[in-house]
């Protein structure tokens, strides 16, 4: 588990979070992931890396491109073929910072969160931000709508956007080279 006093980052992906030539915070944190935990319980997860793992911008920006590599590794086992690039593929556009004590601050009456380090091939530095149920009874519309408050909050305490076109990508500048990241909120809610 990570401690209150530790920054991850989140990193913003083409094409799944660009809306109108911007990633906002929405599209940056949009929902959880259901898995079930190594204890077959199911739980809610977002991706992040670990900033004590990632002393600088450019170590951010690798790991935000080693998470986009890892990605299209994925894609092409499942798809049993090559990917088309960029019309298949995912690709890096930089990250925004959060810090785990504002994480942790989130509302969490029937929910609770945690932010697990959770290291993946080639990712070291991967965790999770992990939502699960208590054990309080509730009804499902409750539970709902505190998980709303809890994405919103997330998104709220993003901070520091810096956008970034991997040097991997300079085939694809005229595709997203003009993205830009943003804390303002572009979609009505
Ligand atoms: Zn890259």
């Amino acid at each position: 588990m990570l401690s209150d006093v530790e920054i991850i980052y989140r990193s913003a992906l083409y094409p799944r979070m660009v809306t109108s030539g911007v990633v906002a915070p929405e599209r940056a944190i949009a929902d959880f992931t259901s898995e079930d935990d190594e204890d077959g319980r199911r739980v809610y997860t977002i991706s992040v890396g670990r900033g004590s793992l990632l002393p600088g911008w450019p170590e951010v920006h690798d790991y935000g491109c080693r998470t986009a590599i890892e990605s299209n590794v994925e894609r092409a086992l499942i798809k049993q073929a090559p990917l088309k690039r960029p019309g298949d593929t995912v690709h890096y556009l930089g990250s925004f910072k959060l810090d785990v004590s504002a994480v942790l601050g989130a509302p969490q009456k029937f929910l609770e969160l945690a932010v697990l380090h959770h290291p993946r091939p080639n990712l070291e530095e991967h965790c999770n931000i992990v939502m699960r149920r208590n054990a309080i009874e509730a009804r499902r519309i409750e539970v709902s709508a505190e998980r709303t408050s809890i994405l919103v909050h997330l998104r709220l305490s993003l901070y520091e956007p810096e956008a970034h076109i991997c040097a991997c990508d300079d085939d694809l500048i005229d595709t997203f080279g003009n993205v830009t990241l943003t804390l303002e909120q572009v979609e009505p809610s």
